[in-house]
């Protein structure tokens, strides 16, 4: 092998040892590298009738190879050799790992797209960048998906997170997530009840059986599903949702009770400019030095705005002690103190008594979020991950796309050198 052969090959990493560089100019465009090469056939005789081989040209293509710099392509001009057997009338033409049968595009180019696709880039940016059309980085995106995915229904994991997002044309779609180590394990098309019923019935009931908790939110339908599906689970509410709810309910009352009083008024101000001191834990609030408070025009400290606001309304002080003493007892895993504050017959706002209608509603369940550790964070995260992908994209208008994308960039699809050759 000459040494040109020999730099060329450890420049672009290419290990075919049928494969001899020969020559190297610009194109006409002055910008596209090419490099000539020469693919060999190591065959010396016919692999069917065994009979002699005799050389038969070559076969001209012109592969594209990732440059450095996109803006100055690399093309390698490679010429296939054909060999033909006199005996049998066959021709064999000679094949590389560098690309595939009857492509045009480096295997080393679509590894590359590939990775890009697992970072949060739109599929146009990754085509300019790798001087190739969408179309072909969107072909290496539908050939990752088409893999087999893992078809085991012997395993369900023991936590499970179930939730809902919004997708392909303002459609809902069901995503559950291991709630141990965080992976997808399948986002279903429709949040319909029978195709939930459908996919996890292909798990037998053994299998089923093993799970042990699903953390959902509230108002969702997934309960009776749940129950239906795993009859070993505990169904837990997310704390997340019972505490937004909570706070949801108080500051619709402190918003009511604030616009009895005029703009300017003292108690108009303490419930207006200070509504996140309200939601704070009572501990949690600052009560030992006075400080100057701007819109009130005098010194005060956390701790006695939040008793002077909530001297507004007898109404709005008990809703506050409600939704304290609940998210207290919702952090320090009190279930009897739950149970005391479902049962609740203070004089509170409309809205919290709904809040807490619902909770008796899924009393268990609410219950439960006290006393397990797992909660739907972890679904709640790969959401917000799933709407970053889709604003990205400024939207997807195939689903399984959407999928795959998703699996890429949450490294659910772990991107390994087989996956790699897998893909090409
Ligand atoms: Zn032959």
């Amino acid at each position: 092998m000459s040494s040109l052969t020999n730099s060329i090959k450890f420049l672009l990493d290419v290990k075919d040892k049928n494969l001899i560089f020969f020559d190297f100019y610009l194109a006409d465009d002055q910008v596209t590298k090419i490099l000539v090469a020469e693919l060999k056939l190591p065959l010396t005789q016919c692999p069917t009738c065994h009979g002699p081989l005799v050389h038969n040209g070559h076969y001209l293509s012109m592969v594209h190879y990732p440059a450095y710099n996109a803006s100055h392509p690399l093309q390698i001009k490679l010429n296939k050799q054909r060999l033909f057997c006199r005996h049998c009338h066959q021709t064999f033409l000679a094949s590389s790992s560098l690309v595939d049968k009857g492509c045009f595009f480096a295997k080393p180019g679509k590894q590359k797209i590939l990775q890009e696709l697992t970072t949060d880039r739109s599929m146009k940016e990754i085509a300019q960048a790798n001087n190739v059309s969408n179309h072909t980085v969107l072909r290496v995106l539908t050939k990752f998906g088409k893999q087999p995915r893992a078809n085991d229904y012997d395993y369900l994991p023991p936590h499970l997170g179930v939730d809902e997002f919004r997708g392909v044309g303002r459609q809902l779609h069901f995503i559950c997530i291991d709630g141990a180590s965080h992976r997808i394990i399948r986002v279903l098309e429709t949040r319909l009840r029978k195709d939930i019923v459908a996919y996890f019935n292909h798990f037998p009931l053994t299998v089923r059986k093993q799970v042990k908790t699903i953390t959902m939110d509230l108002n969702s339908y997934y309960q009776d599903v749940a129950h239906e599906l795993f009859p070993n689970a505990l169904v837990v509410i997310d704390r997340f949702h019972i505490i937004q709810m909570l706070n949801r309910s108080f500051n619709q009352l402190r918003t009511q009770t604030m616009k009895q009083f005029a703009p300017g008024d003292q108690r108009y101000k303490l419930l207006k400019f200070y509504w996140k001191f309200y939601l704070k834990p009572v501990a949690d609030l600052k009560c030992d030095k006075l400080k100057y408070y701007h819109h009130l025009k005098r010194m005060s400290n956390q701790a006695f705005i939040v008793d002077e606001g909530l001297d507004a309304s007898p109404k709005l002080r008990s809703t506050y002690e409600l939704m304290q003493t609940f998210s207290k007892a919702l952090r320090t895993h009190d279930e009897q103190e739950m149970i005391r504050l479902l049962n609740c017959k203070d004089d509170l706002g409309k809205q919290m008594k709904t809040t807490l209608k619902t909770f008796n509603r899924n009393q268990k369940a609410v219950i439960n979020a006290a006393t397990s550790k797992y909660a739907n964070g972890c679904v709640e995260g790969t959401n917000r991950k799933i709407k970053q992908i889709e604003r990205t994209a400024y939207g997807y208008r195939n689903f399984d796309n959407l999928v795959t994308r998703i699996m890429l960039e949450t490294k659910n699809a772990v991107l390994k050198e087989n996956t790699l050759s897998a893909i090409a």
